[in-house]
């Protein structure tokens, strides 16, 4: 009984990731073109039609630009809160609106939480999943973060959280003041400092898997992003940590305790 989470790629041209239980396949945000989202999940040899409902996080178009072409192409089912739902024009025999930290139940073995982050100009959530046992939190796209979200986060045994910017490089960087006082203000998007301490808050020695997102290609590398945040974590933190790009999937990582079935498959001897 795992559920394998599985970035199909994060930043600022496209996010979308794969949630896969025994049961139930859902993806959190679609921000690809329909024929990006068919290519990268025919690497995991998956269809749209394979995907039985996506869950959006806000309404930029990274996150939900791909949401209304797969209720056209494919019909699937696009769950959102109501604001990000009519900013993507989304279609209401397809759409089933959601309310801040209101349980979902996906079939019967997976649970979505929606916990509401601060974000420009949009009202932004993080997912805490939870399944057999387990919870995996995806957050991205916050400027600042709340009590209520490291309450919900905390103890998560899979954490995904953006790390958008190195704060020299965005300091020193090209980008006009004015966005570059957008992008690190209160409703912009964190800086690996700022993700390192995060996520020093709600680390415990459940978590076993931390997956960095969303980096931006003009103000971060991923050896900066890697090194800042276990700066901040390596008391609290020994597992694996991986980064994801822009062209994913690329890795999967996984919550819930693997089944009798799959221990017998485990070869114990050549
Ligand atoms: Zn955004
Ligand atoms: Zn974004």
């Amino acid at each position: 009984m795992t559920m394998t989470i599985t970035h199909l790629g994060t930043g600022s041209r496209g996010n979308s990731t794969l949630l896969e239980t025994p049961r139930v396949k859902v993806l959190i945000d679609q921000g690809f073109s329909g024929t990006q989202l068919e290519k990268r999940l025919a690497r995991l040899q998956l269809t749209p039609h394979d995907i039985d409902c996506v869950f959006i996080s806000h309404h930029h178009g990274d996150h939900g630009g791909g949401a209304r072409i797969m209720q056209t192409k494919w019909e699937t089912r696009i769950l959102a809160n109501e604001r990000t739902a009519l900013e993507l024009d989304l279609l209401p025999e397809h759409t089933t609106f959601f309310e801040a930290l209101d349980m979902i139940r996906v079939g019967d073995d997976l649970a979505i939480l929606p916990v509401p982050v601060p974000h420009s100009g949009s009202d932004n959530v993080a997912f805490v999943a939870s399944h057999a046992g387990e919870r995996a939190a995806i957050i991205t796209d916050l400027g600042s973060w709340t009590d209520e979200l490291v309450a919900h986060v905390r103890g998560c045994e899979h954490i995904s959280i953006e790390a958008n910017y190195d704060h020299n490089k965005l300091i020193s960087g090209p980008y006009p003041y004015r966005l570059k006082d957008r992008i690190s203000g209160r409703g912009g998007h964190l800086s690996n400092d700022q993700t390192g301490q995060f996520l020093a808050e709600v680390c415990t020695e459940a978590t076993r898997t931390i997956t960095l997102t969303h980096l931006s290609q003009k103000n971060n590398r991923p050896h900066l992003a890697e090194s800042t945040v276990l700066y901040y974590i390596a008391d609290v933190f020994s597992g694996d940590l991986r980064i994801s790009d822009q062209d994913g999937p690329d890795f999967s990582h996984y919550i819930g305790k693997a089944d009798t079935d799959e221990a017998v498959e485990t070869p114990l001897h050549n």
